[in-house]
């Protein structure tokens, strides 16, 4: 793939580029509202082709195909002073980055990386000292491209563009100078913890609810955590995917209570009930040695979200202790950036739900409408980490020692959303290993209530979202056999391992 300024005679290639992604993008989610008898009009096309500032990707294999292109001035729309912008910069020392476009048929090839990479390099060579742009707020999967490419999100705020149309937009930048490059790559390590620190617990904001709990007080949140740690189970567990339980199994720690409410949770148990008991973060450090001991392959942290605050610790005392084996951080993917940053160094290994597409669904079955635009932005930062750490590594036996897996349920009744988290996975991480699984077990809750969720998943419903996978590209993905509904994916929750042996 070769990018660089675009000449005339590409010109109508571009522009029916720019007309196949309005199309392509009208009413999906990354929808950034685009229309060309409005912006970008054919006539700013050619405008910004005559300035030098129209820049496109060319197909190596077919000589001439457009496979994206982007926009590169210093023109700022109104509405981008209330930004405190990372690097200060004056106007001729600023690059805007506008317009970027993938083609619908070139999604998934590294294209959207491919167009930043080039619009870094071509703010460098304009001798700019950062590189900024705008993103609607409610396009989560160009946010999370974004994030994920390093730029720095300054926050949403109130735009309008020509003058005319009013937006909500995220302002995003970049620091293209050296000094800059290295930070952005190294940020997670060079950034101090702030969240991830008991102080975070008077006024909790370690999820995305940020309810703002004073757990230090003893005031529980809306997870039912306060200021103990509470675990529910500590064993060896065989039925995770393949490269996390192997033939040795998984050590899983359960910890008590969630930030989500999932009608339909297997778990409800401790995540609803709370149920567990009260340990000190001591305990922790010598359950994960314990583990360790009986031969896990992992240490598997489940739904750790809430007591994020304790790993810094927990997981550096372990290891000074001898622990050798990766940390998995097993959640539901509802996670804030920040947390999924400060954690860079101590989870090896992301094993995250994405659990739907559609907020209403959300907010019908989770209680939350932000968790597709959370799992999407939280998920970028996941595989930039992994990325900047040299990507996934197995060992020899093909057991995961760093990497992600993202997992999803498929729920009776909703194939469609189903297909549309697959989709979203793709665009906004491409090709990692997926687990979709099939496991999903009316509770009491649901079966009493009836209507979809209180069967299982059919056949041919788990065969359309498999389908939708193979279809999409996904080349590492694991399955399962059957209807599942098998009790030993749900583990008594009997407090095993959580106390120190007598
Ligand atoms: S982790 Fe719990 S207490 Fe903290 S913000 Fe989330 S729900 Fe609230």
């Amino acid at each position: 793939m070769d990018v660089r300024p675009a000449v005339e005679a590409d010109f109508e290639a571009i522009v029916s580029l720019y007309r196949d992604v309005v199309d392509a993008m009208h009413g999906s989610p990354y929808d950034a509202h685009w229309d060309m008898d409005y912006h970008p009009t054919e006539s700013s096309l050619y405008e910004s082709l005559e300035a030098g500032d129209l820049y496109a990707a060319f197909d190596d294999a077919r000589e001439g195909r457009v496979l994206g292109a982007f926009v590169l001035n210093a023109q700022q729309c109104a509405g981008y002073e209330q930004a405190l912008w990372s690097t200060a910069a004056s106007d001729d020392e600023l690059a805007v980055l506008h317009l970027l476009a993938v083609s619908p048929d070139a999604r998934g090839r590294g294209v959207g990386d491919a167009l930043i990479a080039a619009a870094k390099d071509a703010a460098r060579s304009r001798e700019a000292r950062t590189l900024r742009l705008d993103v609607l707020a409610d396009n989560a999967p160009a946010v999370a491209l974004y994030l994920r490419t390093g730029f720095r999100d300054l926050g949403v705020f109130p735009l309008v563009y020509d003058g005319v149309f009013a937006v909500s937009a995220h302002l995003m930048d970049f620091d293209v100078t050296e000094a800059g490059e290295r930070v952005s790559s190294d940020d997670a390590q060079a950034a101090p913890r702030t969240l991830l620190c008991p102080a975070s617990l008077a006024a909790c904001k370690l999820c995305p609810r940020r309810c703002g709990a004073a757990r230090a007080e003893g005031v529980a949140g809306a997870c039912g955590a306060a200021d103990t740690l509470r675990l529910a189970r500590a064993a060896l567990h065989m039925w995770e995917e393949p490269p996390i339980s192997g033939e040795a199994g998984s050590g899983t720690i359960f910890f008590s209570g969630c930030p989500l409410k999932c009608v339909y949770c297997q778990n409800h148990e401790i995540s609803t009930g709370n149920f567990g008991i009260e340990v000190p973060p001591e305990r922790l450090v010598e359950i994960m040695l314990e583990l360790q001991n009986q031969g896990a392959l992992n240490i598997n942290l489940v739904t750790a979200t809430h007591y994020a605050h304790l790993l810094p610790y927990a997981v550096a005392e372990a290891r000074a202790r001898g622990l050798s084996i990766p940390i998995v951080y097993n959640t539901s993917g509802y996670e804030c950036v920040s947390a999924v940053r400060e954690l860079d160094g101590i989870v090896d290994i992301w094993l995250t739900d994405f659990k739907y597409a559609d907020k209403r669904l959300a907010r019908t079955l989770s209680h939350i409408s932000d968790y597709p635009q959370q799992a999407i932005r939280a998920l970028a930062q996941m595989k930039r980490q992994i990325d900047a750490r040299g990507g996934i590594v197995f060992d020899d036996e093909g057991i995961m020692q760093r990497g992600i897996i993202v997992r999803h349920l498929v729920l009776p009744g909703h194939a469609d959303d189903s297909r549309r988290v697959l989709r979203m996975v793709w665009e906004t991480v491409g090709d990692v290993p997926i687990s979709v699984m099939n496991q999903y077990t009316p509770n009491a809750a649901m079966r009493a209530a009836g209507g979809e969720l209180a069967r299982a998943v059919t056949d041919e419903e788990y065969e359309l979202v498999l389908d939708c996978a193979d279809d999409l590209g996904f080349t590492q993905m694991y399955w399962q056999e059957g209807g599942a509904v098998d009790e030993s994916f749900t583990p008594a929750f009997d407090t095993t391992g959580v106390l120190p042996k007598q």
